[in-house]
């Protein structure tokens, strides 16, 4: 089992590599965020040992319940995330990915400046105009951005989306890098989009992708 997470991440970054030189990129511009929900520490501890040390989880119990159990980690929160959470979270995680509302992201703004913290934080976009899932819709995040980027305490760091489970999913994150370059300004300009998942972080590099949140690809099926 070890020699396979070990084997799997060895992988997973050298493709990461080859798709960001086949896209004229950097590799070192492209972060892996490795996706430990439904594992245990051990299996986290395993990915670190490794030499892996970004994970990302997307429930807030079962983040809370494993990270004080695994040495060596950082931690991103990739899920849904409920105001009455935020609290209790904040402190264990260096960015959080899923923010698709106005008012999330002033509880998270509010909470983090009670705590003394300033949260990184990227914007979720429904460029899918899916209704099932999660996330800003592409024209309500044009409006609601000054709003946001006037919070006092977040650091809006920039744009994530889980595409639709079927069809292509490149002009999807296409359509995600197109907006942020709408949206990036001098004083912002929100560096950061987190698209692509075990089946499809390739095409998500040669769209600009710099974080990739591959789970399944590294620990195993669910
Ligand atoms: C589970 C999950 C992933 C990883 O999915 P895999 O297909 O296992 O790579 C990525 N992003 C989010 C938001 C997830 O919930």
């Amino acid at each position: 089992m070890s020699s396979s997470i070990v084997q799997r991440l060895d992988d997973i970054r050298r493709q990461i590599s080859r798709a960001a030189e086949a896209a004229g990129r950097d590799p070192l511009t492209v972060q892996l965020c490795a996706v430990s929900k439904t594992f245990p520490a051990s299996a986290v501890q395993e990915a670190v040992a490794a030499g892996q040390t970004l994970f990302g989880e997307n429930r807030v119990q079962e983040a809370l319940e494993k990270i004080p159990l695994v040495t060596g980690g950082r931690w991103h929160l990739i899920g849904h995330l409920q105001s009455n959470k935020v609290r209790k979270i904040l402190p264990l995680v260096e960015m959080i990915h899923g923010v698709d509302s106005a008012g999330l992201a002033a509880d998270i703004s509010r909470i983090g400046a009670e705590l003394g913290l300033r949260p990184r934080i990227l914007l979720q976009v429904n460029v899918a105009s899916d209704d099932a899932k999660f996330g800003f819709p592409v024209s309500g995040l044009r409006q609601a951005l000054p709003q946001l980027l006037a919070l006092p305490a977040i650091q809006i760091e920039g744009l994530m989306t889980i595409p639709l489970l079927e069809g292509d999913p490149r002009p999807h994150f296409a359509a995600l890098r197109r907006l942020r370059d709408e949206l990036a300004t001098a004083a912002h300009p929100l560096p950061e989009l987190s698209m692509g998942m075990s089946g499809d972080f390739p095409a998500a590099i040669s769209e600009e992708a710099t974080i990739v949140r591959v789970g399944s690809a590294i620990f195993g099926g669910r």
